[in-house]
């Protein structure tokens, strides 16, 4: 039995080991970002900047950091977006299908995947976490969950944008979700936001096909939670679901050492656990930018040459309020905002 003698002592041996750990992270030469005491949000790529605002609303007035990042990525969500969302590119038979999760400060996590026709998949997570015994509802269970709930379910049509990169697709209806690197035609233009010219998952009209926003945050009580949501890689195959509503994968969080999120090829994310590795090894001591950089060179280690056609990036925040990220390739950028600061930050990258 969990009695009070063993309740005292573990607590004094986790607070000894937050002791130890805090140690450890002072002397990290990587921490870098402090923002102790006050909220924080942080969000993978340009679309975070709306994001993080819908996420202040909720933080800047004290409240919990779980409402802040449903209320950050619903933001994107409604936005039209290529990938995140109902406007966004579909699979390659024609339809759009999202994946999202949330988890909290006590471990409560929920997620959807393979979900349709419903706008704001995060809240669906939400309810999946709050009002199940489950962590995961997939497709038309999902939906049907989603409905009993009260979320309308929305007509089955393409966004302009999204019928546009569609039709450019269908061209071709080429099948790659990996590049063969020796005899890929990589575009090496520099976008303006994206996974960067190696990726794979580049059309060649110089879109990208996938991004996620993965949102991670701290509220005045230093209490952390996150979110992740996306339509996925575009142009999948029917059915296919990446890291981004998988726990430890996409998103993980610890509230007594911190939170990650993932974007990118979610199939490198899934296989080594991304975001469940990034904040073990962030327990480990390390900074959050040199755990997702350790996190990076282990796919890189798993993948080999073939890490060179992938992009995969990892964003993390310490229960210290540092942050930090890190990329398979050049071009992750996320958005930070809290008291003091609202910006873009480039991720360093491997190559
Ligand atoms: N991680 C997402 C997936 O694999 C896509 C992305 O972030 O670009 O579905």
């Amino acid at each position: 039995m969990f009695n009070r003698r063993k309740f005292l002592q573990s607590s004094v041996f986790s607070s000894l080991g937050l002791a130890l750990g805090r140690k450890a992270w002072a002397n990290d030469p990587g921490a870098g970002h402090l923002v102790t005491g006050s909220p924080i949000v942080i969000s993978t790529w340009d679309a975070g900047i709306a994001a993080n605002k819908g996420a202040w609303e909720i933080l800047g007035r004290n409240g919990r950091a779980l409402d802040a990042v449903e209320a950050g990525v619903m933001v994107t969500e409604a936005s039209q977006n290529c990938c995140v969302g109902l406007g966004a590119n579909p699979d390659r038979d024609g339809f759009v299908t999202l994946d999202a999760c949330i988890m909290d400060e006590f471990a409560n996590c929920g997620s959807v995947a393979f979900l349709e026709r419903i706008k704001h998949p995060i809240s669906v997570a939400r309810r999946v976490m709050e009002k199940t015994p489950h962590v995961m509802l997939v497709g038309i269970g999902a939906q049907q969950f989603a409905v009993s709930e009260g979320f309308p379910l929305e007509e089955q049509k393409l966004s302009d944008g999204a019928k546009n990169s569609y039709e450019n697709w269908l061209r071709k209806s080429e099948y790659k979700p990996v590049i063969n690197i020796e005899n890929s035609k990589m575009n090496t233009e520099t976008p303006k936001s994206g996974p960067g010219p190696f990726a794979p998952s580049r059309f060649d009209n110089g879109e990208w096909n996938h991004d996620t926003i993965g949102m991670v945050a701290m509220d005045a009580m230093g209490n952390l939670s996150g979110s992740c949501t996306t339509s996925g890689m575009g142009f999948k195959m029917r059915g296919r679901v990446g890291d981004s509503p998988i726990i430890g994968a996409g998103l993980f969080v610890d509230n007594e050492v911190g939170a990650a999120t993932a974007t990118g090829q979610g199939e490198d994310v899934i296989r080594m656990c991304g975001t469940h590795t990034v904040v073990e090894l962030m327990r480990q001591g390390y900074s959050p930018e040199q755990a997702c950089k350790r996190a990076v060179e282990r796919i890189i280690k798993i993948k080999g040459d073939k890490a060179k056609a992938i992009q995969v990036g990892f964003l993390a925040l310490n229960k210290r309020g540092e942050i930090g990220g890190y990329a398979i390739q050049k071009g992750f950028s996320y958005a930070v905002k809290s008291d003091t600061q609202e910006k873009m930050v480039q991720a360093g990258s491997f190559y």
